[in-house]
């Protein structure tokens, strides 16, 4: 067992602070991952808020994770000391059901364990990545490209798979009409990522600031969602909506959007249930989905697919001691555009 420096919140809603956490001895598949980087996800406030219900605290966060690997089991193959690898929202799953079989561990049937705040394999609760060191099996362990920026690509670990994922799986290609709404952690990734997979993106955002970056990334169009006219002429466009949005929005103003056959599919994850009229789906057989995060292989994928068209976020490093700062300006939508911990100040 090993102490490392950390930050964890000592109990719901309260600030994070400096703390030691113990990771385990590295085992037969394990690897010892010496943290570079770790990006802070909306998420990890929604967890530490009690937002999404009771944890059990101190909780350390943090599911966007890159390192080195300075050591590794007798049975690992997969990695060696010196790799530059990450970490995502995932730490293991059953690796044996129908949905671990086919690379979506994200949906293991047993529930896949959490970066953070689940039960491990061992019986304690997994904490994430706001610390120095972690210890993870190596199949939960993806190959970070050495083309791409270090603390860039971070949040390319939860933001990049979860954007990447339903784009792929709902066959987005050249000319779909994607529309993003929100443009933060995830939707600017998702944007630059549909861009590249050439879709023709809108984003629909809840401000005018914005717009300028938003071309930037590649998006075509821009929508200020409080402008009801601009909304209206939108109704009827949409092959497709990703919905990366913290709070609950009017979801049939939004479904009013898509063409006849069109999905939204909702990523972000407020604590209260959506509202969702029959009428807003029946009449143009509309659909909403979900989706979560993405595969072990699938997330390697999206690094690949990222380094070959240099996509990484834009981000705000930052360090440790201004965690609970970071945490107040991602909940009021001030960063630009996801903040991660240069981990050398836990
Ligand atoms: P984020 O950086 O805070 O981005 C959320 C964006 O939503 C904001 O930048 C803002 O975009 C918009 N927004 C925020 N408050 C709003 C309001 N009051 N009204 C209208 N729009 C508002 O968060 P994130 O890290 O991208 O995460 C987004 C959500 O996805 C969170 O709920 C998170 O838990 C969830 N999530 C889900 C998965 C999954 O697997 N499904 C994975 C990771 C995260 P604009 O300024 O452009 O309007
Ligand atoms: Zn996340």
């Amino acid at each position: 067992m090993m102490d490392v420096a950390a930050y964890a919140a000592p109990s719901a809603g309260a600030p994070l602070e400096k703390s030691t956490i113990t990771r385990r001895d590295v085992g037969e598949h394990d690897v010892l991952i010496d943290i570079e980087f770790a990006g802070i996800c909306h998420s990890d406030i929604h967890t530490v808020r009690n937002e999404w219900g009771a944890q059990q605290y101190p909780l350390t966060p943090g599911h966007e994770i890159v390192g080195r690997v300075t050591e590794v089991g007798s049975g690992v193959s997969r990695h060696q000391v010196g790799d530059l690898v990450g970490v995502g929202c995932m730490v293991n799953s059953c690796q044996e059901c129908a949905a671990c079989e086919e690379g979506l561990e994200q949906y293991c049937l047993a529930g896949n364990i959490g970066t953070y705040g689940a039960v491990d394999k061992d019986g304690t609760i997994t904490q994430g990545g706001y610390s120095t060191h972690v210890v993870v099996d190596e199949k939960f362990v993806v190959r970070v490209p050495e083309s791409l920026d270090e603390a860039a690509v971070t949040p390319l670990l939860c933001a990049g798979i979860t954007l990447y994922s339903p784009l792929r799986h709902w066959g987005v290609t050249e000319g779909t009409k994607v529309a993003i709404i929100g443009m933060g952690g995830l939707g600017h990734v998702g944007v630059k990522i549909a861009s590249a997979m050439g879709a023709e993106v809108t984003v629909l955002s809840h401000s005018d600031k914005k717009r300028e970056d938003a071309a930037t990334f590649g998006a075509q169009h821009y929508v200020n969602t409080t402008d009801e006219d601009e909304m209206k002429a939108l109704a009827g466009t949409f092959d497709l909506i990703i919905n990366t949005v913290s709070v609950n929005l009017p979801m049939a103003d939004y479904l009013a959007l898509l063409r006849y056959d069109g999905t939204l599919v909702e990523l972000g994850a407020p604590s209260k249930p959506l509202e969702v009229p029959a009428f807003a789906l029946i009449p143009a057989r509309k659909a909403l989905a979900g989706s979560c995060i993405g595969g072990i292989a699938e997330t390697q994928e999206m690094l690949d697919f990222c380094a070959e068209h240099d996509i990484t976020a834009e981000i705000e490093l930052i360090d440790a001691d201004r965690i609970n700062e970071a945490y107040d300006r991602v909940v009021a939508s001030d960063v630009r555009y996801r903040f991660v911990i240069d981990a050398k100040t836990f």
